[in-house]
């Protein structure tokens, strides 16, 4: 695992790729915009078809580069195996204080792979546990003020939507970074069923997340909590 850094924003995913490929374009928009963006991938996603460990991590490294990263951790769990455990969220938890972001973007609930689910509930506890005093762990205390969830494929509760218009090429060069899953035209089609190629439906996704909020390209967060609006004349996003 790299030093530390102090980080404004920590996203957790199961596998290197889960990130740029979900909240890429927000992460890039936040390193623009000066936040220390971090991200802890909790596999190798050595049990992927394609590719294998050692690609992944040159992989996850360049890709991380071109999203601007300040800080990129794994912790090497068994990929297609991560348990719901109290190591594990012990585990995310010391990141967690070492790390201090005040943002934590964690994978939404409603999932296909296993990995990605354990990944959420994993985030959230370890998110309470490391505000705990008496916890078998390094360093004080620290609790993220905000969790956020980001839509994978499934959900459509989404609590509000973050513009990437201006970023939406280079999350796609953060995606294509990992030549090993998307290098070409076969692989790419043999990742999402029925032979879908990443990047179309990347594309069609994000377009499809914009319209519903008048800009080219979004993605979709969920929160578990309201959010509070200070003067409801300066909401966006125009009714009629
Ligand atoms: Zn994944």
């Amino acid at each position: 695992m790299p030093e530390p850094v102090t980080l404004d924003v920590l996203a957790i995913a199961a596998h290197p790729d889960d990130i740029e490929i979900t909240c890429g374009g927000t992460l890039i928009k936040l390193a623009a915009m000066g936040r220390v963006t971090g991200a802890l991938d909790l596999t190798r996603g050595e049990m992927g078809t394609l590719g294998d460990e050692r690609s992944r991590k040159a992989e996850a490294a360049q890709a991380g580069e071109v999203m601007g990263l300040s800080w990129r951790g794994n912790l090497a769990l068994p990929d297609s195996a991560v348990a719901y455990n109290q190591e594990n969220k012990l585990k995310i938890a010391q990141v967690i204080r070492d790390t201090k972001p005040e943002l934590v973007i964690l994978p939404h609930w409603e999932q296909r792979h296993p990995d990605h689910l354990t990944c959420s509930r994993l985030g959230y506890d370890a998110c309470f546990l490391a505000g705990l005093k008496k916890i078998n762990l390094q360093g004080e205390p620290y609790r993220p003020r905000k969790i956020m969830y980001v839509s994978y494929f499934r959900n459509t509760d989404y609590s509000f939507l973050v513009d990437i218009s201006k970023y939406f090429e280079k999350k796609c060069d953060a995606v294509r970074a990992y030549r090993s899953q998307f290098g070409g035209e076969v692989t790419a089609k043999q990742i999402f069923q029925p032979g879908l190629d990443i990047f179309d439906l990347m594309r069609t996704r994000a377009a499809a997340l914009g319209q519903l909020v008048g800009v080219q390209y979004a993605e979709a967060f969920t929160i578990k909590e309201h959010i509070l609006i200070d003067d409801p004349q300066k909401i966006p996003v125009q009714s009629i």
